[in-house]
C-alpha cells in the first residue's frame, strides 16, 4: 500500500500521510501527516485569519479512529503563525479541537457512545480509562452545546426542588417542549426567578413565551406576570390536586365536628377510614362509620 493509499482511507481533509509504521504484534498503527500541496496558508487559532508567515512547526500526536483491530496514532505537523492581531498563535486544525491528545472525529465516537452507556463500559470498549472517557465526553458535550442553536422557550416550566437543609430550595427553570433544564438559581423567593428573565432571555424571547407551568407558589406566578405578561400560567396537576385534597380533607372534618360530641369520640383516630372512599371500604368499616355519619355516607 501507498502512502497515497493511506491518505485516502484517513481522510483528513487537506492532510496526507507521508510515512506510516505497522506493528503486527502490538496492533497498533502510526501514520505521520503534513498539509497537503495546495493547503498551505495556516489559520490563527485566535482570531480566524489565514496567514502565510509562520514562526516553528511542531509535532503532535493524536489517537484516531481504529482501523480494522489496529489502535492509530497519527502524528500531525502543526504549525505556529505570526498573526499581527493575536501575536504567536498555534494554527487552528479543524480535527484538532483541544489540547487533549485526541482527534476530534476520536472524541465524537467516545461521546455519542456514552449517550447509551455508562462511562465505565465506554472505557472498556475503547481501552481507555474511565476518567479521560469522563473529560472527553464533558468535551463533547459543550461543543455541541456551543455549535447548536436553542430551540425557542415557548412553554416553560418552572420547579421548586427542595436539596436539603442548607442550601433548602433551588429553583428550576426547564424547556416543557424539549424536556430541557435550562437553568436554576438558589432559593425560590419571586427574586430567583426575575434574574432568570433579566439575565436569560432578551425582551423578544420573553413576550415569545406561550405558557409557563408551575406549582401552586405566588413568588413564581408573580414574578411571570411580571416579566411576561402574555404568558398563560398553567398550575402543576400534582399541585392542584394537592390544594383540592386539602380542601376536600378540610369539608370533611368539618362536616364531622359538625355531628356533635358522639361523632367527635368516634372520630378521633380514624382519620385515614375517613378519608378513603366510601366504595373502597368493606364492610366492617362502612359499619364502623355509619352510625354517626348519615349525613356523608348516604
Ligand atoms: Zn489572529
Amino acid at each position: 500500500m501507498r502512502d497515497h493509499d493511506f491518505t485516502k482511507i484517513l481522510r483528513w481533509p487537506g492532510y496526507r500521510v507521508y510515512q506510516y509504521e505497522i506493528n503486527e504484534e502490538a496492533k497498533t498503527l502510526r501514520l505521520w501527516v503534513r498539509r497537503k500541496r495546495g493547503n498551505r496558508k495556516p489559520e490563527c487559532s485566535g482570531c480566524g485569519r489565514k496567514l502565510v508567515d509562520y514562526q516553528d512547526c511542531r509535532e503532535r500526536e493524536v489517537r484516531d479512529l481504529p482501523w480494522g483491530e489496529f489502535r492509530t496514532t497519527v502524528v500531525v505537523e502543526v504549525y505556529r503563525v505570526r498573526c499581527p492581531d493575536c501575536g504567536v498563535k498555534a494554527e487552528r486544525v479543524p480535527q484538532l479541537p483541544s489540547k487533549a491528545p485526541f482527534s476530534k472525529r476520536f472524541e465524537e465516537a467516545v461521546g455519542l457512545a456514552c449517550e447509551s452507556a455508562s462511562a465505565r463500559q465506554v472505557a472498556r470498549r475503547w481501552g481507555s480509562a474511565a476518567s479521560t472517557v469522563r473529560s472527553i465526553d464533558r468535551r463533547y458535550l459543550e461543543r455541541r452545546a456551543t455549535g447548536r442553536r436553542k430551540p425557542a422557550l415557548k412553554q416553560m416550566g418552572v420547579d421548586e426542588i427542595y436539596v436539603g437543609k442548607k442550601t433548602k430550595f433551588l429553583t428550576l427553570v426547564s424547556n416543557l417542549e424539549t424536556g430541557e433544564p435550562l437553568w436554576f438559581g438558589e432559593g425560590r423567593q419571586q427574586e430567583v426567578l426575575d434574574e432568570f428573565f433579566q439575565t436569560q432571555l432578551r425582551a423578544g424571547q420573553r413576550r415569545r413565551i406561550e405558557a409557563a407551568c408551575v406549582d401552586m407558589w405566588e413568588a413564581f406566578t408573580n414574578s411571570i406576570h411580571q416579566y411576561a405578561p402574555q404568558c398563560r400560567i398553567v398550575y402543576d396537576k400534582f399541585h392542584v390536586l394537592q390544594h383540592a385534597n386539602q380542601a376536600i380533607d378540610e369539608v370533611r372534618r368539618a362536616e364531622f365536628f359538625r355531628q356533635g360530641g358522639r361523632a367527635r369520640d368516634l372520630v378521633r383516630g380514624k382519620r385515614w377510614l375517613l378519608l378513603t372512599r366510601w366504595v373502597n371500604l368493606d364492610t366492617e368499616k362502612k359499619d364502623n362509620l355509619t352510625p354517626c355519619l348519615p349525613s356523608i355516607a348516604a
